[in-house]
């Protein structure tokens, strides 16, 4: 082992080698991905991009890329006729947050059984396996705070190396493409405190760009119509598909962390049965956008602890988009305080326990588009 705690390939073979290979004949024949990452948290040495993890089913190519990493591609003959599309679905960049990892893990399973025909290839990732093993939402660092090179930025961990090689995977995946694609990442998350709306989504910064309303239906047939804009880069791994790639991109909250097994599979079968629908080129029978059917909000600034006298008047347990009347005061510091002004306005991520300088809470408003 390195001094990072990362395996070398030799470590690998090492420690893996007929366990490994048994491991992987039993993926091949019973599908499942959820274990198979969790035996090899740390990865393999056999990897699927030279063919040594491939195997065919119902016209379709699945090659295991690394733990986690699964790339179904469908054979030409399968292949929708235009417009193409690349699909990345994620789960499991927290550890804990289970249910997405079941969803993906159901859509796997169903490909492998031959239950369905994928049509546009599709990268499946289940993102964080040492924090998945440990039942945390990570081990040393945020992953889903790493990407846009940000993990060079930090001392060698596990989520540095793994957030590196997430955006070789899903770069290779997307610069495979060709010009006349369309990419789409759907990063799937469950949200560690409740929400006043039990499902929402993050819809990454768009620059000069406009919000895709299509897509904004496609989540509402996911069951997620409250959507919160982006206002700024970030070093998210939907942020980074999206500016990198112009993919299609949402950080998509599903509800509430459970541990494994313990999920109510019914809350997440609209979101398991579009995301299905949208890998076999199925009629996702969108409705046309209206703003009365969401609940759209965009930032309007963050709440920053500046000293050590920084009072947040905001319970670490308050649902994200609880709202407050106008001239509520919701914290205070040397010589200053918030008070909301805006009709509406609303917390979502509120964290007293952050260092100086650093952000508390971000504060919301409604909006329509
Ligand atoms: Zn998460």
């Amino acid at each position: 082992m390195k001094d990072d705690n990362t395996l070398t390939a030799q470590d690998l073979t090492d420690i893996n080698g007929d366990e490994f290979t048994q491991a992987y004949q039993q993926f091949v024949k019973a599908g499942d991905l959820i274990s198979l990452t969790r035996q090899f948290e740390q990865g393999f040495a056999q990897t699927g991009r030279d063919n040594q993890l491939s195997f065919n089913v119902k016209e379709a190519k699945v090659s295991l890329l690394d733990t986690g990493i699964l790339l179904v591609e469908p054979e030409s003959s399968a292949m929708s006729d235009k417009p193409s599309k690349r699909i990345v679905i994620s789960s499991g960049i927290h550890g804990n947050e289970t249910a997405p990892i079941e969803i993906v893990q159901q859509i796997i399973g169903d490909i492998i059984a031959k239950k369905i025909q994928v049509k546009h290839p599709t990268l499946f990732i289940m993102g964080h396996p040492v924090a998945m093993n440990i039942a945390k939402r990570f081990k040393t660092e945020n992953l889903n705070r790493l990407f846009c090179g940000k993990h060079q930025l930090i001392e060698p961990c596990f989520e540095k190396y793994r957030a590196e090689k997430l955006e070789q995977y899903v770069s290779g995946f997307f610069n495979a493409g060709t010009s006349d694609v369309t990419n789409y990442h759907y990063d799937l998350h469950t949200a560690i405190r409740s929400s006043k709306y039990e499902k929402f989504a993050i819809y990454p910064y768009q620059a000069d760009k406009p919000w895709d309303k299509e897509q904004l239906s496609f989540m509402a047939a996911c069951g997620v119509n409250t959507i919160l804009f982006g206002h700024g880069p970030t070093g998210t791994f939907s942020y980074y598909s999206s500016a990198n790639f112009a993919a299609h991109a949402f950080t998509v909250e599903l509800g509430k962390v459970r541990p494994f097994g313990e999920n109510d599979m019914t809350s997440f079968q609209a979101a398991a049965d579009k995301l299905t629908a949208l890998v076999c080129n199925e009629d996702l029978s969108l409705k046309d956008f209206d703003n009365n059917d969401f609940n759209l909000f965009e930032a309007l600034g963050d709440i920053t602890k500046v000293s050590d006298n920084f009072k947040l008047y905001v319970d670490d347990a308050a649902s994200n988009f609880t709202d407050y009347p106008v001239g509520t005061i919701l914290s205070t510091d040397t010589g200053e305080e918030y008070r909301t002004t805006q009709v509406g306005e609303s917390v979502v991520f509120p964290n007293a326990n952050v260092g100086n300088g650093q952000r508390a809470a971000l504060m919301v408003v409604p909006t329509t588009l």
